[in-house]
């Protein structure tokens, strides 16, 4: 018998696996996928937090106080330890100034902590909640389930593109319920970004290169002609909306003269060109570029209402997407969220609390 049993093999599985096997238990790793990592493995790696829990509270309004409040606290030490297991880091900057964290290398990560997990089995999916001994939820929020994004989050459901592992289909979500925990607001939010439109070819490496990341310096319209203005820094409303028009696409006009503008370490007129080499729809016309886009989804971001412990009912935990509450209303590191809940799930389940 394991002393405790954790759903999926991503950061916030891996995390509490590794916390757990470190204080001496038994830990058994269901991964759904045949791999471990989750989509962590296939993300950019930066471990973020806001530099001021003031500018987290207020980006993210709908979200639980105590557990943001919990989760800019205790990053900085919890990548201290992260660091301390062997996962490499490759930078000590987010490159933006609102933010602070660090970018591990997401080979290296999963690597560390996998081997330190305990016992994974890949290909094994949690299906029901063990009736003895605890269990951690980290299955990865319901993004990959179609038919759950368009009951909660858009009629637009099957246009979206799944910029994600397909493994994370609400079971964490469903397991959690069925033992009697609640659910969080915002059900209804994704975290993504707008990528290339089809016909483009998007294979799992492209996810961060082939990223659209300059509504800010386009026009923004859909098909029906309504236009949209960013409102946040992050572009996380603007996939949303996006998400929500017809066909979850939009066109974006950027001038020629701003294709040499940086964003994020790349310039708009790279950002364009690794479009059209995908094949995505460009129309370069007398001083402007137009370039299709449909919202990719990459995680949920409503979930179990979990406590300050990590709790969600008797005996059972939950860690990473599979918790809502943290970036409810905006947005905030959903590494960060996976790491500092995961390690207090593995805790607060070997403790019993
Ligand atoms: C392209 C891309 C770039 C990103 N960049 C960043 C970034 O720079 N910074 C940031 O903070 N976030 C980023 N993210 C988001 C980040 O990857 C997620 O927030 C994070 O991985 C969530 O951790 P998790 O453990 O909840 O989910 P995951 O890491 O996805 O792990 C969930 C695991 O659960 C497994 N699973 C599902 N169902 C079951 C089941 N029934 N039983 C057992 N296992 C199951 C899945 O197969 C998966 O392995 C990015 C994501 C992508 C795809």
């Amino acid at each position: 018998m394991p002393d405790i049993v954790v759903a999926g093999a991503g950061l916030a599985g891996l995390v509490a696996a590794a916390e757990a096997t470190d204080r001496g238990a038994r830990v058994v790793v269901h991964e759904k996928g045949d791999r471990p990592g989750g989509s962590m493995l296939l993300s950019s790696g930066v471990i973020w937090r806001h530099r001021e829990l003031d500018d987290f509270l207020r980006e993210c309004p709908g979200g639980d106080p105590k557990l943001q409040r919990l989760v800019h606290d205790r990053l900085d030490d919890d990548l201290a330890w992260l660091e301390q297991q062997g996962a490499r880091v490759t930078e000590r900057s987010t490159g933006n100034p609102r933010t602070t964290g660090v970018r591990f290398d997401t080979r290296s990560l999963t690597e560390t902590l996998a081997g330190q997990a305990g016992e994974i089995r890949l290909g094994d999916p949690l299906r029901e909640v063990p009736e003895r001994g605890p269990v951690v939820l980290a299955t990865g929020g319901f993004q990959a389930n179609t038919e759950l994004v368009r009951e909660l989050i858009t009629p637009e459901a099957d246009a979206l593109f799944l910029r994600a592992t397909p493994w994370s289909t609400g079971d964490g979500l469903a397991l959690g319920r069925a033992a009697g925990a609640s659910t969080t607001a915002g059900l209804d939010e994704l975290y993504g970004r707008n990528m290339p439109a089809p016909p483009a070819r998007i294979t799992e490496s492209q996810f961060v290169p082939l990223a659209q990341l300059y509504g800010h310096q386009a026009v923004i319209e859909d098909a029906e002609g309504e236009r949209y203005e960013p409102q946040t820094w992050s572009e996380i409303d603007v996939v949303q909306w996006t998400a929500r028009r017809p066909g979850a696409r939009a066109t974006y006009r950027v001038s020629e003269e701003r294709l040499g503008e940086q964003i994020r370490g790349r310039t708009i007129g790279e950002m364009v060109t690794a479009a059209e080499r995908a094949g995505g729809p460009v129309r370069r016309t007398s001083g402007w570029v137009d370039v299709d886009v449909v919202a990719g989804i990459t995680t949920t971001l409503g979930g179990l209402a979990a406590n300050t412990e990590a709790r969600v009912a008797p005996g059972v935990y939950a860690a990473g997407c599979d918790v809502g509450g943290i970036s409810t209303g905006g947005y905030s590191s959903g590494l960060a969220a996976a790491l500092v809940l995961g390690r207090i799930a593995a805790r607060s389940a070997l403790d019993g609390r």
